[in-house]
C-alpha cells in the first residue's frame, strides 16, 4: 500500500497500546513497524478493566467494535464498584455512583483483547521476538532502535510502547542508570475462578453484577466477572501493601512469580467468610510485585521519540485506569500524526503539543491511583465506615469524564495559531 506520509514510524512494544497505535496509524496509510520482544506465547491471562474514557478512546480509534465482539456481552456494561467490608458480616460501605453521562465500560480477558487487535493488523507490520536494547540518535538526525539480535531499525519517529520497564524511557530520560521506577512494597495476587465454583462454594456477595472491592487493613481484594474467556469466570486480584517499609528501588526481574494458597491465606488470615472462600479456591495464584513510575516524568518526548502507556506513566492499578491513560495518549498522538498537514518536518512541533497535554493529565491519574489504594487499605473496622463513605464518592469522576476531543481541538488550534498548520478552506 502506498504510504500517505513522508515519514516512517517504529513502535517499540506490541502490548495493548502498541498494537492499538499500529492499527490506527497503518489504517491511515502511514508506514509503521511494531517490534515486540515476546512471541506472545507467555502472555499473562489476566483480566483488564477499561473505564468509560478508555472505551471512548478505543471507539475514536476505530477498534472498539472488534474488541467488543470478542467479549460475550452484546453491550459494554458499567463498572460501578461496590465497596464491601472484608470482615464479617461484609457490610456494603458504598455503591459507586457517577454523574458521567456515558459510563459504559468493559472488563475483558487480556489475551482476547490482544487477539482482537492483532486481527486488524497486516501480519507484515509486526515483528515478534525483537527485544529493543537501546535507542540511539544518529548524526543525521534519525532515530535508531538497536535490538538484542544485533539488528538496527531506523525510523523518523519512534513510539515507546514498551511497558513499565521501558527501554525507550531510558532514552527519553537521558539516563541509562535511572529508570524512574520504584517498588512501593505492594504485591498483587491474581487468578481466575469459574463463577459456578464460587457460587456453589457459598459466597454470599453477588459477584456477577457490579465489580466488588473488599476493603481491609493494608490490603484489599478486587473481584469482577470478565469476558472473552470460554468458561464464565471471576477475575480476582488481592493487593497487599506494607506501608511501614520505605518505598524501594526497582526489584530484580522477573516481578511475577508463582505463589501458593497458603502464602495468600497467611497474609489475609483475618478476613471474613466470603473473601476467605474466594482465597480457598484461588489455586496457584500468580504474585505480581507492583511497580510504578516515580518520580513521574515531566516530559514524554525527546527528539522524535515519544512515550505512550506504561512506558510514560506506569501507575498503581487502584483506579483500573492505567491502560485507559495509554489509550488517551494513543488517541491524541494518532489525531496529530494522521492530520492531513502532519509531515516529517513538523513532527517536533506535533510532539511538543502532545507533551503539553499528556503529562499533566496522565501524571494526575497516576497520583490519584496511589491515593485510591491508600484509601481502600485504610479500613480496619466498622468504625472506619463513615470516613470511607466520605472519601470514596467521586474518585473516578475526573478519570472517566475527561473530554479527549477538547484536547484535540486545543492542540489543533495551537498549531494553526503558531502557523505550523496552514489555515485553508478544507482544514477549517
Ligand atoms: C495487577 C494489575 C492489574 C491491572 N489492572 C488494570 C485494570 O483493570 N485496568 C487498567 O486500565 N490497567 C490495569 N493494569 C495496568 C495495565 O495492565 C497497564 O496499564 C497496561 O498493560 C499498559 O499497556 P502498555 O501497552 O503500555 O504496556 P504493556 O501492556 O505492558 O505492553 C508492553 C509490551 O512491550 C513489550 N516490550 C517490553 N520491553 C520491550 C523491549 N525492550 N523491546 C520490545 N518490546 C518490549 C512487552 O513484551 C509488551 O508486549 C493492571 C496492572 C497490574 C499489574
Amino acid at each position: 500500500m502506498a504510504t500517505s506520509k513522508d515519514f516512517s514510524i517504529a513502535i517499540c512494544g506490541g502490548g495493548l497500546c502498541g498494537l492499538v497505535s499500529a492499527v490506527a496509524l497503518s489504517r491511515a496509510g502511514i508506514s509503521v513497524t511494531v517490534f515486540e520482544a515476546s512471541s506472545f506465547s507467555q502472555e499473562a491471562g489476566a483480566g483488564v478493566g477499561l473505564g468509560p474514557n478508555a472505551v471512548r478512546a478505543l471507539k475514536g480509534l476505530g477498534v472498539f467494535d472488534t474488541i467488543l465482539a470478542r467479549s460475550d456481552r452484546p453491550e459494554p456494561a458499567s463498572r460501578l464498584f461496590s465497596f464491601v467490608s472484608a470482615y464479617d458480616p461484609h457490610d456494603c460501605i458504598y455503591n459507586y455512583e457517577t454523574s458521567c453521562s456515558d459510563p459504559a465500560a468493559l472488563a475483558i480477558y487480556r489475551p482476547a483483547f490482544l487477539d482482537a487487535v492483532l486481527s486488524l493488523l497486516d501480519p507484515s507490520v509486526i515483528q515478534f521476538n525483537k527485544r529493543c536494547t537501546s535507542v540511539v540518535l544518529s548524526e543525521d538526525g534519525k532515530q535508531r532502535l538497536h535490538f538484542a539480535d544485533g539488528t538496527i531499525h531506523e525510523a523518523d519517529l519512534i513510539i515507546g510502547a514498551d511497558g513499565i520497564r521501558s527501554v525507550v524511557r531510558r532514552y527519553v530520560l537521558g539516563s541509562e542508570s535511572n529508570n524512574s521506577l520504584v517498588f512501593p512494597n505492594s504485591s498483587a495476587y491474581r487468578g481466575l475462578i469459574p463463577t459456578k465454583v464460587l457460587q456453589q462454594a457459598g459466597v454470599q456477595t453477588v459477584l456477577t453484577g457490579r465489580p466488588v472491592c473488599f476493603v481491609g487493613s493494608g490490603k484489599h481484594m478486587i473481584v469482577f466477572p470478565i469476558k472473552g474467556i470460554t468458561v464464565a469466570s471471576i477475575n480476582i486480584v488481592v493487593f497487599v501493601t506494607d506501608y511501614d517499609k520505605p518505598v524501594q528501588p526497582e526489584l530484580p526481574y522477573p516481578w511475577v512469580e508463582n505463589s501458593t494458597e497458603q502464602e495468600l491465606k497467611d497474609r489475609c488470615g483475618d478476613w471474613g467468610h466470603d473473601p476467605s472462600i474466594i482465597l480457598d479456591h484461588l489455586k496457584n495464584p500468580s504474585k505480581w510485585n507492583i511497580h510504578a513510575v516515580n518520580p513521574s516524568l515531566q516530559s514524554y518526548i525527546r527528539n522524535n521519540v515519544v512515550l505512550v502507556g506504561d512506558a510514560a506513566h506506569g501507575m498503581l492499578p487502584h483506579l483500573g485506569a492505567g491502560v485507559g491513560q495509554g489509550f488517551e495518549d494513543v488517541f491524541l498522538l494518532v489525531q496529530l500524526l494522521t492530520h492531513p498537514q502532519a509531515k516529517k518536518h513538523n513532527l517536533p512541533e506535533l510532539l511538543k503539543q502532545y507533551n503539553i497535554v499528556r503529562p499533566p493529565r496522565a501524571n494526575g491519574v497516576l497520583q490519584a491511583s496511589a491515593e485510591a489504594g491508600r484509601m481502600y487499605d485504610s479500613f480496619s473496622s466498622q468504625e472506619d465506615t463513615g470516613k470511607l463513605q466520605k472519601s470514596l464518592p467521586g474518585i473516578w469522576e475526573d478519570v472517566w469524564g475527561y473530554d479527549l476531543n477538547k484536547d484535540v481541538a486545543t492542540v489543533f488550534e495551537s498549531l494553526y495559531i503558531s502557523k505550523v498548520f496552514q489555515v485553508s478552506n478544507t482544514s477549517l
